[in-house]
């Protein structure tokens, strides 16, 4: 039994409206409301060009094809990160180069810039749980050793550094919207954005069987489009997407007022940053035993990710290096329920349970 779930997406009378109106152009591949919503995402995060696609991990895959990338080719990425990051690289034909987390669990660009070969070629800076990396700090490595920078935004539409929004700061970016993400369309799709007239270029071509136009194919790509019914739904959410932002962060303030002075270590904001707070995440040793406390008072929990990505089956095959920090970090983070679809009363309910757990 779930009464607080991890996160609500929405659903209401706008969106549906939205899908209905969009079932009636009869273009539902790569339509009117999927050019709309380029030109609005594009606008919004504040770069030239934006190309839909039918998930983030496509679109990491298609800048990465884009990008040149081929056999041979390392690329820096953070272990600390979801899956799909990491199987962009390896579809692509790179070698992931594993790099450790910092202070904030993103990037540690020290350890980055540590792991840097003659054969590194990028590196893909994940916004984790919508905190912005050490953005200049990024740049800076990029610069000195001639590196595309890449950002996963997967969990951060929205956040800024310095009041610029990310997806803005790399050679490209991309976004996800999978339903529990910051900015949703039921059901999986994903964008590129990019300042870069070529790699647009290409990101378009490749999403569409490598079609120059009808009927010339001048490269392989595949089938990654996206559709009009969904697209519509993404137009809708883009236009409150600064306002449900608004509400993550208003409700993790609530969490840091209940959860203070407890034995749990808790999400910081780096400096210069704004945090759009995709998850929440506390950290305890005794983080099993506060997830089933948790559960059976109803209040759902996640760990995001509880095995690393440098650790998982699927990559042993590069015999990554260990990464202490974050194999320490898996260990005892938990993620509590936030999203805008949470009330005032929900969050101060998780954060009275989490207080009963250490006896407060
Ligand atoms: C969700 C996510 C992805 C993958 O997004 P999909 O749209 O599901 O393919 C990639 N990177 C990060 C950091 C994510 O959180």
């Amino acid at each position: 039994m779930v009464t607080i779930p991890l996160s609500r997406p929405p659903v209401d009378d706008e969106i549906k409206q939205a899908v209905l109106a969009a079932m009636d152009s009869r273009q539902w591949i790569l339509g009117p409301e999927c050019k709309e919503f380029e030109t609005e995402l594009a606008r919004y995060v504040g770069v030239r060009h934006c190309v839909l696609s039918n998930s983030a991990t496509a679109g990491l895959w298609l800048t990465l094809r884009a990008l040149g990338v081929k056999a041979g080719d390392e690329v820096l990425v953070p272990s600390h990160t979801a899956f799909p990051t990491i199987e962009a690289i390896c579809f692509a034909d790179a070698t992931p180069v594993f790099v450790d987390a910092d202070a904030f669990y993103t990037m540690d660009v020290a350890d980055a810039a540590a792991r840097v070969t003659p054969r590194t070629v990028g590196v893909i800076p994940v916004h984790l749980y919508g905190q912005p990396v050490d953005v200049p700090a990024v740049r800076e490595l990029a610069t000195k050793f001639g590196l595309w920078m890449l950002e996963d935004c997967a969990q951060a539409h929205g956040a800024a550094w310095q009041g610029k929004k990310v997806g803005a700061f790399g050679r490209a970016a991309v976004f996800s919207f999978y339903p529990s993400k910051n900015l949703t369309v039921m059901g999986d799709g994903g964008a590129v954005v990019t300042d870069d007239d070529e790699i647009a270029a290409r990101c378009r071509r490749l999403r569409d069987h490598g079609r120059l136009n009808k009927d010339v194919h001048s490269e392989v790509g595949f089938n990654l489009r996206f559709n009009d019914i969904q697209a519509a739904i993404g137009r809708v959410l883009l236009r409150r997407l600064d306002a449900m932002n608004d509400r993550r962060r208003e409700l993790a303030a609530l969490y840091g007022k209940g959860l203070a002075g407890l034995p749990l270590e808790l999400p910081r904001e780096r400096p210069g940053a704004r945090h759009v707070y995709h998850l929440y995440v506390v950290r305890t040793p005794r983080r099993a035993e506060l997830a089933a406390f948790l559960k059976e008072r109803g209040i759902q929990t996640g760990v995001h990710y509880p095995v690393p990505t440098h650790r998982q089956p699927a990559v042993e095959h590069f015999a990554p290096s260990p990464l202490p920090a974050t194999e320490r970090l898996v260990d005892e983070i938990l993620t509590l329920p936030i999203s805008a679809g949470h009330t005032d009363a929900e969050i101060d309910a998780v954060a009275t349970a989490v207080r009963a757990f250490f006896g407060a």
